[in-house]
């Protein structure tokens, strides 16, 4: 027990964490680009802002929250998402007194109690953004426009965007009684959860996972074909903003996204080559959203990509990461003399910015220069008294096996010029550079 993490948590281990650290980077890329700005917000928050903020009817709310009372009495839960805590601080903030729109995106853990299968965990990381202050469909487009850069900048191929609406208040109260009167002969055959939302929120029924819940619904009349004239005229709006931009996409009837919060807009990134665990990304439109939790009528949009289910597509495409080399150079040595030598050159190194290791285990010099190998250093030098005493050492090409005699007290100077030449042309590559 004490020597397994959670089910339904994984470590990152430091041999794989470069692919998290490489789209990590690319997301905060393609941020940059497109002018969203990093917001972090607290891991855990009070419960009723994801009760009122993701909807009571919800899977999320109703089955999967970590909740619990902390040492002073508090409701407390972390968060399963990341929309609700960021609207709470746009509100608690004021930003809605800023110029709009208010463009941020986060890198976050979010934690839900799921039945733990490949692709969906307990603990996992999201990847989203949010717009407020703008209405039209324009700003629809341009977070759509975001995932796709993303998706084709981190070369992923096979994934399909879906988009739907799910209309306003207003369509929405006249198709729930036409959803109801689809839906009330066969309520027997529906789950419990389903039955509950009936009265409250049929559309959700839409959206649950069991199958006999599915085979009821899918005939089931469609909101996209019931939207009030404004939504429609949205919805067109979207779609021509999308072709503008070359953007391809299907209209799926049936996403309703998990979330209560969600008007207009709604869409869907998926992978077909993955199975049911193929949705990389959700997202919509949440026009109710700020004011429901206390705040000025504000219309937004966002949308959240699981990374462990981009990071499955990527690797089921076949695409491959490289790891990065970190090592520099490897400072070998032979007695104390050169290893005290060495401790300060390593030290040095470093204060200029160049990645250097040096043993620090005892090693033959044989075993040292084959861990420099392991790490992958680029250059390498072997110390012992003589090189010391005569200030002269063999600068090695570890690539090339080209070796340079070179003095001493130029390494640090060679390995600077080496490495701001070399960071131009290849950021991750410092060898096959002439010494
Ligand atoms: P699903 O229908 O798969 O349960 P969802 O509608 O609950 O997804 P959202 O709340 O919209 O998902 O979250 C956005 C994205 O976060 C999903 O598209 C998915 O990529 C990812 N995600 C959601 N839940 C999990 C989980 N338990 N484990 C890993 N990734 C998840
Ligand atoms: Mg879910």
């Amino acid at each position: 027990m004490l020597t397994k993490s959670p089910k339904g948590t994984k470590d990152i281990l430091p041999n794989e964490v470069y692919k998290w650290q490489y789209i990590e980077k690319e997301i905060a890329k393609v941020c940059e680009n497109f002018g969203y700005r990093e917001i972090r917000t607290p891991i855990f928050e009070h419960t009723e802002l994801f009760q009122r903020g993701v909807g009571d009817t919800t899977d999320i709310v109703q089955k999967e929250m970590y909740t619990f009372l902390d040492k002073g009495k508090r409701s407390i839960t972390l968060r399963p998402e990341g929309t609700a805590g960021v609207v709470r601080s746009y509100i608690e903030h004021g930003m809605a007194s800023l110029p709009q729109p208010i463009k941020l995106y986060y890198n976050i853990t979010a934690y839900r109690y799921e039945n733990v299968q490949k692709g969906r965990y307990r603990e996992f990381h999201q990847f989203g953004v949010e717009a407020f202050g703008s209405e039209g469909p324009s700003i629809d487009v341009e977070v759509i426009s975001m995932i796709d850069v993303l998706l084709n900048r981190l070369g992923i191929s096979d994934i399909e965007l879906n988009i739907n609406s799910i209309g306003c208040k207003k369509c929405r109260s006249d198709y729930n009684a036409k959803l109801k009167e689809y839906i009330e002969p066969k309520l027997q055959n529906l789950c419990k959860t389903c039955v509950e939302r009936f009265d409250r929120n049929p559309l959700r029924i839409i959206d649950c996972k069991e199958e006999h819940c599915k085979e009821i619904t899918k005939d089931a009349p469609a909101l996209v074909d019931n939207l009030c004239e404004e939504c429609h005229e949205h919805l067109e709006g979207v779609k021509r903003g999308l072709e503008n931009l070359g953007i391809e996409y299907n209209i799926d009837k049936n996403i309703v996204r998990g979330l209560d919060y969600y008007t207009k807009t709604v869409f869907e990134f998926v992978s077909k080559n993955i199975g049911s665990q193929g949705t990389v990304c959700g997202g919509g439109r949440y026009d109710g959203l700020v004011e429901i939790c206390g705040g000025p009528p504000t219309p937004g949009i966002g949308f959240a990509i699981g990374l462990e289910r981009l990071l499955m597509v990527m690797e089921n495409q076949g695409i491959e990461f490289t790891a990065p080399r970190s090592t520099d150079i490897f400072i070998a040595t032979i007695g104390d003399k050169a290893q005290n030598y060495a401790q300060k050159l390593v030290y040095d190194l470093r204060k200029e910015g160049i990645n250097a290791e040096t043993d620090l285990m005892g090693k033959s010099v044989k075993a040292q220069m084959k861990y420099a190998n392991k790490l992958g250093a680029y250059y390498s030098i072997v110390l012992g008294d003589n090189e010391i005493d005569t200030n002269k050492a063999f600068l090695k090409n570890m690539d090339t096996g080209e070796e340079k005699e070179i003095s001493l007290d130029t390494v640090i100077d060679r390995l600077k010029n080496i490495k701001a030449e070399s960071v131009i042309k290849e950021p991750n590559k410092i060898g096959h550079t002439e010494i």
